[in-house]
C-alpha cells in the first residue's frame, strides 16, 4: 500500500531523514517511534503530501485517507462547532449534513464518550475533548489508511486504552491500515504490529517482539 525508496529530506543544509526505505502492506498496524526531533512527523507529512522529499520516491495507493496531524493537538480557538469540524472529515460534503450523516456523527460522539458536545463550539472544549473530536474527524470517512501523529497525548490513560482497543478492532474487522506516531508505546502495542524506530535513519523495522529484543540488546546500552 505504501513504499518509500531511498527517501531523503533536507531543510536547507540540515538533513532530517536519510536513506528511508520501507513498505507498509494493507492491514498493517505500524508504530513509528524515536526521540524528539528524529523525523517522525516529517516522515508522515511526506505520506499525506504536505512535504515532498528532497530525493527518493514515495508510492502510496489511491485510497481514502484519514489523517490526524500533530499540530492540531494544542488547544485551538476554532470558530466552528463540533458537528462542523467532524463534518469536514467526510469524503463528500454538502452545505449541511443530512439526517443520516448527523446520526453517524452522534454515533461516533457516543463511541468517544462525548455525546453532549454535538452542537458545542470548539473553543469551549478542553484540549482532550478537542482531541477526541479531531480523532472522530479522521475516522468518520472510514478510511482505508489511517495516519495518526501522537493522537493520544491529551487523552486520559483510561480512555487511551479504550481508544487503542477501537483501533485494533478497525484493523482486524476492516483491514484498516494504521500508521501511528508515538513517543510512548506502552498502551498502544500488540505483538502482531510492526514497529519502526527512526532517528534520521531507520534504526529498526520489524515486529514488536523483535523490537523488544532490539531495545534490550544494545540500543540503550550502546
Ligand atoms: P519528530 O516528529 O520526530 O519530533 P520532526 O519530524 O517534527 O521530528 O522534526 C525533525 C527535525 O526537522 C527537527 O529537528 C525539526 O526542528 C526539523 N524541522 C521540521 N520541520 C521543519 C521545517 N519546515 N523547516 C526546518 N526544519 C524543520
Amino acid at each position: 500500500m505504501i513504499h518509500y525508496q531511498d527517501v531523503n529530506v533536507n531543510f536547507g543544509k540540515f538533513n532530517v531523514l536519510s536513506d528511508i526505505t520501507f513498505s507498509v502492506n494493507q492491514g498493517d498496524f505500524l508504530h513509528i517511534v524515536g526521540p524528539n526531533g528524529s523525523g517522525k512527523t516529517t516522515l508522515v507529512k511526506l505520506l499525506v503530501g504536505l512535504l515532498t522529499p528532497s530525493s527518493g520516491t514515495i508510492t502510496v495507493a489511491h485510497v481514502q485517507m484519514g489523517y490526524l496531524p500533530q499540530k492540531l493537538l494544542t488547544k485551538v480557538n476554532l470558530p466552528m462547532t463540533v458537528r462542523e469540524v467532524i463534518y469536514s472529515g467526510f469524503a463528500q460534503q454538502r452545505l449541511k449534513p443530512t439526517l443520516a450523516e448527523c446520526e453517524l456523527i452522534r454515533h461516533w460522539l457516543n463511541i468517544m464518550e462525548i455525546p453532549q458536545l454535538f452542537n458545542e463550539s470548539m473553543s469551549y472544549l478542553s484540549g482532550g475533548q478537542q482531541q477526541r473530536v479531531f480523532l472522530i474527524r479522521a475516522l468518520i470517512s472510514n478510511p482505508e489508511l489511517l495516519i495518526l501523529d501522537e493522537p493520544t497525548s491529551a487523552l486520559d490513560p483510561s480512555f487511551r486504552e479504550k481508544f487503542y482497543e477501537l483501533l485494533y478492532r478497525l484493523q482486524q474487522d476492516q483491514k484498516m491500515t494504521i500508521i501511528h506516531v508515538t513517543h510512548d508505546l506502552t498502551d498502544a502495542v500488540k505483538n502482531d504490529c510492526k514497529v519502526m524506530y527512526v532517528d534520521q535513519k531507520i534504526k529498526f523495522f520489524g515486529t514488536y517482539p523483535e523490537f523488544e529484543h532490539f531495545e534490550h540488546g544494545g540500543h540503550h546500552h550502546g
